[in-house]
């Protein structure tokens, strides 16, 4: 019999996490033979339990909150897209037994906002909420669909303005504080601060998105999370939440494992049907 190679999502807290349902959708719809479980490891234990999965033979591994800087260290050899982010959410053993850290966030979202939901990013104004790992690892592939202006807002205003300074080669990027978006407008707001998680919304001023535009929360769940409902009431053409973009960066993950690329469609489809019931 072949013993399924195994695979893992580390994060603290982990119980939420939709990714073992995805892989094996996966890897069912692809005949792969693997096992995909979901560990929680919290920061302080990182190291330990990254080398203990990869010297029991797991072949790769998927990092979340709070780990994604932690696997940037800790990875051998990393992709230039994960180089850029400094944080990665995908370990994959190499043959010869280094490990490779990418980041498959940004291509996750850029799909799901292009592919999934015709979104043009090509000229528009793109305001980003958050300056945490999730903002580093969406920023690049935003600028890479020659999007015209993209802000970063943050709580930390600092934290904001660093990061705009870091990718001010790849484009026109700023950074600064909620209260300086005053009098701003934007064509897609994407919110990646953490705030929906506790049910909170970061202070947005009035008319902060355009005519037509599109709202996006990296958070997803069961309901419409606050921000989902504040675009939609400030009458965004689509007010959107992360399940597509979640389901985007496992199948890129996938694809880095094992060297096919899964059906996404069905797989989101499903996820949203079971949450309608
Ligand atoms: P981090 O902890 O790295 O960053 C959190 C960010 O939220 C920081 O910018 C922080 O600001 C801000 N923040 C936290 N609390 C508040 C508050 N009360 N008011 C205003 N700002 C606040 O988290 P991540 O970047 O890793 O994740 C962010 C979100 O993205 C999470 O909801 C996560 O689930 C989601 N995500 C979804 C993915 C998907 O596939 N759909 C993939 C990756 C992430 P400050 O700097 O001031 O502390």
């Amino acid at each position: 019999m072949t013993v399924p190679d195994q695979y893992a999502v580390f994060g603290d807290p982990i119980k939420h996490s939709k990714s073992p349902r995805i892989h094996k959708i996966f890897a069912e719809q692809t005949g792969q033979v693997l096992e995909y479980k979901a560990q929680e490891v919290p920061a302080k234990q990182f190291s330990e339990a990254v080398a203990v999965f990869f010297a029991n033979g797991g072949k790769g591994l998927n990092c979340t909150i709070p780990l994604k800087e932690l696997a940037w260290a800790y990875a051998d050899v990393k992709t230039e897209r994960a180089g850029m982010a400094k944080a990665v959410n995908t370990l994959a053993l190499q043959p010869e037994g280094s490990l490779l850290g990418d980041n498959t966030d940004g291509i996750g979202l850029v799909t799901d906002l292009i592919s999934n939901h015709g979104v043009t990013l090509v000229g528009s104004s793109v305001l980003i909420l958050g300056a945490g790992g999730a903002s580093r690892g969406i920023i690049a592939p935003l600028l890479e669909k020659s999007v015209q202006t993209l802000v970063i807002a943050n709580r930390t205003i600092d934290k904001a303005i660093n990061l705009a300074a870091e990718f001010q080669h790849q484009g026109a990027i700023t950074g600064c504080g909620f209260n300086d978006l005053k009098g701003q407008q934007f064509d897609l707001i994407i919110n990646a601060t953490s705030t929906s998680l506790t049910g909170q919304l970061p202070p947005l001023p009035e008319a902060l998105l355009s005519k037509n535009g599109v709202c996006y929360d990296l958070a997803y769940s069961n309901e419409p999370t606050v921000f989902v409902k504040w675009g939609e009431d400030n009458l965004a053409l689509k007010s959107l939440d992360g399940l597509g973009m979640l389901v985007e960066q496992a199948a890129e993950a996938f694809f880095i494992w094992r060297g096919i690329r899964p059906k996404t469609r069905p797989v989101i489809e499903l996820l949203n049907a079971e949450r309608k019931l």
